[in-house]
C-alpha cells in the first residue's frame, strides 16, 4: 500500500475560537500549527485565509501573509489554498488563490446544499476556475460532495481542463450532502477514474472512523478542526492531537506515514512547481 498522506484542514471559514480555543486563526498561529502538525507526521495543508476580525475572506493580502508564514515555518509541506464560497461567491475572487501559484487548491466540482447555504457551483464556474487551474498549472483537489461530482469532474477533464491523473477528497457527512459511511466510501473510490488518488474528509463525529476506513481501505485521510472540532472521547481538538491519532492508528495497522516529498510524488505534482515563489509575495 501507498504511504498515507495525511491532509489538515487547519481552520476552515465556520469554526471560530469560541467554538474551539485551539482553532488557528492569524496567520502566527497557522503557520506554528503547521509546524506542529508536520512534526506528527501530516505534509499537505489545506488554507483558508481570515481577516483582522476573523471573519472568512479570499483576500489575497491575508493568504500572502499567512503563505509567507508557512513557509518560513515549515518549509517543505504542500500548501493548498482553499476557494470555497463562503468567504464570498464572487467567481474572480474564488480563482485568486489559484493564482497565487500555490502547488495545490481545492476545487469542488458541483452544487450542494450545506448547513445554511446552497453551495453554488455552476457549470459556467467550474468551467471559468479550471481553466484558470489549467492556466497556472495549480494541481486541484477535487471536493466531491456528491457522486456527480466525480462525473462533472471526468467532463472538465475530457474537456482538457483538468489532467490525469486527478486527485480527490471525498467530504462525507456535512448536513445536506452525502452521508459518511464505508458504504459511500466504497462506491466512491471505486467511481473514480482508475489512477487517481483519493483522501476522505468526515464531517464531525464521522472524521476519525472514516480516516480508520481509509486507512485500510489505501486511500488517504483529511483531519482539522475545520471538519471537526472534538476528539473521539468529546474532549476538545486541536489539530496536532488530531493528526496524532491518525498516526497511531496507521501505525497499530501497518501503513507507513508519507514526508511531503513522498506526497508529492505519490499525487503527481509536478516539480516544477514545488518552488515556484507564490505571487508577489
Ligand atoms: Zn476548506
Amino acid at each position: 500500500m501507498e504511504k498515507l498522506i495525511i491532509t489538515v484542514a487547519l481552520t476552515g471559514n465556520v469554526p471560530t475560537k469560541k467554538m474551539n480555543p485551539n482553532l488557528p486563526v492569524t496567520p502566527k498561529e497557522i503557520a506554528a500549527d503547521v509546524a506542529a502538525c508536520a512534526n506528527a507526521g501530516a505534509c499537505l495543508f489545506h488554507v483558508h485565509a481570515r481577516d483582522q476580525e476573523q471573519k472568512p475572506t479570499l483576500g489575497l493580502s491575508a493568504y500572502k501573509r499567512i503563505v509567507a508564514a508557512v513557509k518560513q515555518a515549515a518549509p517543505e509541506v504542500i500548501i493548498q489554498l482553499s476557494t470555497g464560497a463562503r468567504a464570498g461567491t464572487d467567481a474572480e475572487a474564488r480563482a485568486n488563490p489559484v493564482r497565487l501559484l500555490p502547488e495545490m487548491a481545492s476545487f469542488t466540482t458541483g452544487s450542494n446544499n450545506l448547513p445554511g447555504i446552497v453551495y453554488a457551483n455552476s457549470p459556467q464556474f467550474l468551467e471559468y476556475l479550471a481553466t484558470v487551474f489549467r492556466d497556472t498549472s495549480v494541481k486541484p483537489e477535487i471536493e466531491v460532495f456528491e457522486a456527480g461530482m466525480i462525473n462533472n469532474a471526468c467532463f472538465l477533464r475530457d474537456k482538457g481542463l483538468i489532467d490525469d491523473p486527478m486527485h480527490f477528497d471525498f467530504v462525507l457527512g456535512a448536513p445536506g450532502a452525502m452521508p459518511a459511511g464505508v458504504r459511500s466510501l466504497v462506491f466512491l473510490s471505486e467511481s473514480i477514474p482508475a489512477g487517481s488518488t483519493w483522501t476522505v474528509a468526515g464531517i464531525g463525529k464521522a472524521e476519525i472512523p472514516m480516516a480508520a476506513a481509509a486507512i485500510v481501505m489505501g486511500g488517504h485521510v483529511r483531519v482539522g478542526l475545520e471538519d471537526n472540532l472534538r476528539m473521539p472521547d468529546g474532549a476538545p481538538a486541536s489539530n496536532v492531537r488530531l493528526v496524532e491519532k491518525v498516526v497511531a492508528i496507521a501505525r497499530e495497522v501497518g501503513r507507513e506515514i508519507a514526508a511531503p516529498d513522498e506526497a508529492r510524488q505519490i499525487l503527481s505534482l509536478d516539480p516544477d512547481c514545488k518552488d515556484r515563489v507564490l505571487a508577489e509575495i
